[in-house]
């Protein structure tokens, strides 16, 4: 069942109320992830709309109360996280955690669907056996544009492989979560690590949010891109989007390709290194770049591409069958990655921490260079995220000083040269 699709491009109408003090601070700081989580706070005055160059961002169309002003300024992803490490194994890159694993789904459909080895895909499928959930919020292929996506309701093993796979464009799947508190149903939510974020910061301050969305799942994330990035690798593949049917950015296979599906047929296809590394790492929103955890700490459990590596640690992208990198984050995470191999859904077995930073060298250099980065910015007097318990000095500490100058200075003179730019 599709329960939500993303308004098309169009200007809000004049606003003839005051603009919510946290929606202003994300809109002045260009902080907003993009989760949706304001849409479901304050349903009816904020809607998700895809705004240029090709984001979802929320659109105020009525008043906000002061009561969900607050609960957005608590829950927003732009605005910040805390972060507790609680007895558990912390570290300054990866953030707490109980126990990191790799494996791969024990069902070779799910594990070739998958977008690494189909594990977050199997531990769904797990939930669903075992009566623990009774449906998924994930996100898939908007079938009127398939470069786009849309939130999704999961109920069988069949929908959720249709949904497996990552989908490097927008997405916001908390947006119209508020329909689903009082429903009775419990649901595993599957986001980003800035929706895991929201989801985890609206757990606590609603029990109706907590019995509802019982399980967070989550994936490593280098950023999202903007559908300008999507449109930009259907031009790279010289494949008219109005002839676009199905659009996959990787999955069937390891890493498998960004493959365009025609109307007569036909595929168009470009390995993952040339559409993430060419196109659409180049389209990756601001928040992204000063993203303290993209590797989904607040997420019950966490999966990321287990990249094989050539001799000096670096990632190697040969096709292969996939692995995933399986974090829990906590022991409830523990206890289902535990029952998913007992139950026969997943294959998992043990994983050296100390080779993570090698094969993830865009999430390494990312936590490195944050502290630097917000110190630019805040220099400039930019709103920027409140990050609490993150060990940022410690990942800048990894850094030589060089390295953090430098980032200072880039993002000094990249935010210094966008302000003059807007000012003229
Ligand atoms: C934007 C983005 C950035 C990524 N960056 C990294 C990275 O830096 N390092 C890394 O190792 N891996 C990255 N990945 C890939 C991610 O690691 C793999 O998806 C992960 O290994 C899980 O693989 P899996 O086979 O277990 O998941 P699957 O079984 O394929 O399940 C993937 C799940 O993610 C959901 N999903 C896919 N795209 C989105 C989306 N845009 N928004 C919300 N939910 C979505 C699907 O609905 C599905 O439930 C990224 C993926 C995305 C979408
Ligand atoms: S990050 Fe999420 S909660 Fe914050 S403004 Fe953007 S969509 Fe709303
Ligand atoms: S990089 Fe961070 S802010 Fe950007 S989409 Fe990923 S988790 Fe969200």
């Amino acid at each position: 069942m599709r329960i939500m699709k993303m308004d098309p491009v169009g200007a809000p109408p004049p606003a003839a109320f005051a603009e919510a003090a946290s929606l202003a601070r994300v809109r002045k700081g260009d902080l907003c992830a993009g989760c949706g989580a304001c849409a479901a706070i304050a349903p009816g005055s904020v809607t998700m709309r895809m705004t240029p160059p090709g984001w979802l961002r929320p659109v105020q169309q009525g008043p906000v109360s002061a009561g969900q002003d607050a609960m957005i300024a608590r829950v927003c992803p732009g605005l910040g996280e805390r972060v507790e490490a609680a007895g558990r194994t912390d570290d300054p890159l990866w953030g707490p955690y109980d126990t990191m694993r790799i494996g791969h789904a024990r069902d070779e459909a799910l594990r070739f669907s998958g977008s690494s080895g189909g594990v977050l895909s199997a531990v769904l499928v797990h939930l669903l056996e075992t009566g623990q959930i009774d449906a998924v919020v994930q996100t898939t292929a908007d079938p009127e544009q398939p470069i786009g996506n849309i939130a999704t309701i999961s109920v069988t093993e069949a929908e959720v492989q249709a949904a497996a796979g990552s989908r490097y464009a927008p997405s916001a799947p908390l947006a119209g979560l508020n329909r689903f508190l009082e429903n009775g149903k419990r649901y595993a939510f599957v986001g980003k690590p800035c929706d895991a974020v929201a989801m985890r910061a609206w757990q606590e301050a609603d029990p109706r949010v907590r019995a509802s969305f019982p399980v967070i799942l989550s994936f490593f994330c280098a950023g999202v891109p903007s559908q300008t990035g999507g449109r930009a690798v259907l031009k790279a593949l010289d494949a008219d989007p109005a002839e676009v049917v199905g659009f996959r950015y990787r999955g069937n296979g390891w890493p498998g390709f960004a493959t365009a599906v025609l109307r007569d047929g036909t595929e168009r296809k470009m390995s993952y290194h040339d559409s993430w590394g060419k196109v659409l790492s180049k389209h990756v929103q601001h928040r992204c770049k000063i993203c303290a955890d993209g590797t989904g700490i607040a997420a019950d459990i966490v999966c990321a591409d287990a990249w094989e590596s050539d001799e000096r640690g670096y990632p190697l992208f040969t096709e292969g069958s996939g692995t995933s990198l399986i974090v829990a984050r906590n022991a409830f995470g523990r206890e289902i990655v535990e029952a998913a191999v007992k139950s026969g859904h997943v294959e998992a077995g043990p994983f050296d921490v100390s080779t993570l930073a090698g094969i993830q060298p865009g999430q390494r250099e990312r936590r490195r260079a944050l502290l630097a980065r917000l110190a630019a910015l805040r220099l400039c007097l930019r709103p920027v995220p409140d990050y609490r318990g993150l060990l940022l000095w410690q990942a800048a500490r990894q850094n030589p000083a060089s390295r953090n100058l430098k980032n200072f200075l880039g993002t000094l003179r990249r935010t210094l040269k966008g302000r003059g730019k807007r000012a003229s």
